[in-house]
């Protein structure tokens, strides 16, 4: 509690610049970050683009992660994040975040890092055998600079966020009890829901992920919807219409959980109330998975409509979405500094700007040097 009241209240979130963001994205956190930004809780909000974490491992694949960079803003901007209320900037313009991850590196252990459950999994997933690159393994350290350097208290974000947030946590009370308090201990937010904190690919795995290609994208267009959606993984055991079936871990139900309000049930499918009679129906049988299918692809393209159109408008100017992110990374810049300005003073290695030391010094140096003549007229009078 003592904390809330010390530090002010300070959001950030990001996304790694490595493909547009999907529905995922949306539920998990994109979705929060506008309610949070309307809703005007908080004193400063940032939204980072983590250029910097996405080359960790795609640093032979410039080109994806530099043309990703606009393609995750014109989202932001496309789902109503409003610059003028959130701060939009680049990781990788940043160079305090560079230099409190050295900082960092030295307060956390090998064995910490590589107790990390979700790069764990992420490192299965990416194939890398024995050649881990080092900024891969330690992109949590990075990470946990993005957070404090801005003295954040707040982190909207999905599940597999958990363990990044709480190295954030142990790096800040380290530090503070190394050198003194400079950095809050920020605290996950996460989605309400269980779906919305990790959502499923359309392929049925565990997560939606850019890197996984099991991805229904913001962006993409009525059609493109509708083909992931047909051809999307249901209940393998369903296999004739009058066959009962499984809702639970079948995508489909999932994202309707996710996204199909009882408006759209009126709307396009009033036969069922909402979505618990739906189930209900499938587990019972006679209710084929087209069905069901053809009512997800609805409701998405309900959700994403105004979504893509907004997006269209800013895509009629890129020039001005880069001047957003870099008036943006300008100001994160300026808040960044400050507190890396608070954290050297409190490591002391402020070498400039502490006067007090430098006095200090120099008064040693004085008594040194006085000590020293008055050895000398001493030596020099025993000798005569
Ligand atoms: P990559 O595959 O490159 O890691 P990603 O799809 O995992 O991409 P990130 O940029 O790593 O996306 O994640 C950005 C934010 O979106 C994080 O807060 C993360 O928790 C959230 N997020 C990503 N995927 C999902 C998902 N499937 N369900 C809920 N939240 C998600
Ligand atoms: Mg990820």
């Amino acid at each position: 509690m003592e904390e809330e009241k010390k530090y002010p209240n300070i959001m950030l979130t990001g996304d790694r610049p490595t493909g547009r963001l999907h529905i995922g994205h949306y539920v998990g956190s994109l979705k929060r970050r506008v309610e949070l930004q309307n809703q005007g809780g908080f004193d400063e909000m940032y939204i980072m683009i983590a250029d910097t974490q996405a080359l960790t491992d795609n640093a032979g694949n410039i080109a994806k992660v530099r043309d990703n960079v606009i393609e995750v803003a014109l989202d932001y901007l496309a789902c109503g994040i409003d610059p003028s209320k959130v701060t939009i900037f680049v990781q990788s313009r940043i160079p305090e975040l560079f230099e409190f991850t050295c900082y960092f590196m030295d307060l956390v252990t090998l064995s910490r890092l590589e107790r990390n459950p979700t790069v764990k999994a992420e490192l299965g997933m990416r194939g890398f055998g024995e050649s881990i690159p080092v900024g891969f393994l330690t992109y949590p350290i990075s990470q946990a600079s993005d957070i404090l350097a801005f003295g954040t208290t707040i982190v909207p974000a999905g599940e597999d966020q958990m363990p990044m947030v709480e190295q954030a946590q142990e790096i800040a009370h380290k530090f503070n009890s190394l050198y003194g308090e400079v950095f809050p201990e920020p605290k996950i937010m996460l989605p309400e829901t269980a779906v919305a904190r990790r959502l499923c690919g359309t392929d049925g795995k565990a997560k939606m992920s850019k890197s996984l290609g099991n991805a229904i994208y913001l962006s993409d267009d009525a059609k493109t919807v509708e083909k992931a959606v047909m051809s999307m993984f249901t209940d393998p055991t369903h296999l004739n219409v009058s066959d009962p079936g499984h809702t639970e871990g079948n995508p489909v139900f999932i994202y309707l959980e996710a996204f199909a309000t009882d408006e759209h049930f009126a709307k396009y499918l009033p036969e069922y109330p909402n979505l618990e009679a739906l189930e209900e129906h499938y587990r019972r049988g006679g209710l084929g998975d087209v069905t069901v299918k053809r009512f997800l692809v609805k409701v998405l393209n309900d959700v994403l409509e105004p979504i893509r159109q907004r997006r269209h408008e800013f895509e009629k100017d890129i020039a001005s979405v880069y001047r957003i992110l870099e008036e943006g990374t300008a100001k994160a810049r300026e808040a960044a500094a400050k507190i890396a300005f608070r954290a050297r003073r409190a490591m002391g290695i402020n070498y400039f700007e502490d006067k007090k030391h430098i006095e200090k010094q120099q008064k040693a140096f004085n008594r040194a040097h006085e000590q020293e003549t008055k050895l000398a007229e001493y030596l020099a009078k025993q000798k005569k």
